[in-house]
């Protein structure tokens, strides 16, 4: 038995729902949602130029509701692609993620046509990116350089929906809850594999030990809404706070399973161009390894989060 989603309610009104909110109106940019979770196309934007005030609101307002937004056709350059990203905040570089061509802050996603797929980490679930971060990526802007034919799309979850059908019992359970997440043994991990089994991670970077392990509550607020989502996946999960890894695993593996449920995603068929931006903080996403023998090719840069709250900051302020 799950309770009915309790949509956060908005000034707007009602009208028809997308994404779990009323669909909110464009006027400046073409706005095509992709799916009823979440995910929406824009059209009519050329990412190389700067954007004008009123351009650049409605597609914060897309990115804010969708959580996923996607543009067709952006042949950017490199400083074009980190110039669009400033946008959303400041870029960063990744200890774990292989640099791009030289630049420190943009990070690639690549498998050659030879390489299996476990050589980038896709997971074998839905996840977040870097969550052991004491801020964790608020987004990511990802393009395509070259794609396969078929196959090779990312999917992604809305978190606020997942979170959203709970029953108020769990709901309760997880609010209380905080999860301990580290990155500091994915390279003794990694170099315990087979070679052919092995990550492509980047080999040096310059954060601390520290810097790789933090705690974060489970269920994450949004700082300006209140909005509630689910903020544990098993990508660098250690255990929830005061419980024992064996009872925080069955846990966690319930709620990884939430989030697999087809009627909170959308799919991103990439082409060469696409350029999307994903709200690291509200979806899980996912790469589809579904391609065998072709090149796929990806550039991406990560924009810095706010330390993630969680419902009791919500209440003491
Ligand atoms: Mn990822």
């Amino acid at each position: 038995m799950v309770s009915q989603p309790n949509p956060v309610t908005t000034e707007r009104g009602s009208g028809p729902i997308v994404a779990g909110l009323p669909m909110p109106e464009f006027h400046r940019i073409g706005v095509k949602p992709i799916s009823g979770a979440c995910g929406c196309e824009i059209s009519g934007v050329d990412l190389r130029r700067p954007l004008d005030d009123e351009t650049l609101a409605e597609v914060m307002k897309a990115f804010e509701h969708f959580l996923v937004i996607l543009f067709r056709d952006q042949d950017l350059t490199p400083e074009q692609h980190k110039h669009f990203s400033r946008y959303f905040g400041e870029i960063t570089e990744l200890p774990q993620a292989p640099i791009y061509d030289g630049h420190r802050d943009m990070q690639e996603v690549r498998r050659e046509a030879h390489e299996p797929e476990n050589v980038v980490p896709s997971f074998e679930h839905f996840h977040t990116d870097s969550p052991f971060l004491l801020q964790p990526p608020k987004c990511v802007v990802m393009r395509a350089l070259e794609v396969p034919q078929w196959g090779g799309d990312t999917a992604f979850s809305n978190a606020y929906l997942v979170y959203e059908h709970m029953s108020d019992g769990l709901k309760a359970l997880l609010d209380g809850l905080q999860v301990v997440y580290s990155g500091k043994d994915i390279w003794a991990k990694n170099a315990k594999l087979a070679p052919e089994k092995r990550l492509r991670l980047r080999e040096s970077h310059d954060f601390t030990e520290d810097e790789l392990e933090n705690i974060h509550p489970a269920v994450r607020v949004h700082p300006v809404t209140g909005r509630k989502a689910l903020f544990a996946t098993t990508a660098y999960f250690k255990r929830f706070v005061g419980w024992s890894e064996e009872e925080s695993r069955a846990l966690l593996a319930y709620l990884q399973s939430l989030a697999q449920h087809l009627h909170y995603h959308c799919r991103v068929k990439w082409k060469k161009d696409t350029l999307i931006v994903w709200d690291n903080r509200f979806t899980l996403h996912r790469g589809v390894h579904d391609f065998q023998y072709e090149r796929r090719h990806l550039v991406r840069t990560t924009v810095i989060g706010e330390r993630p709250l969680g419902p009791s900051d919500l209440m003491r302020s």
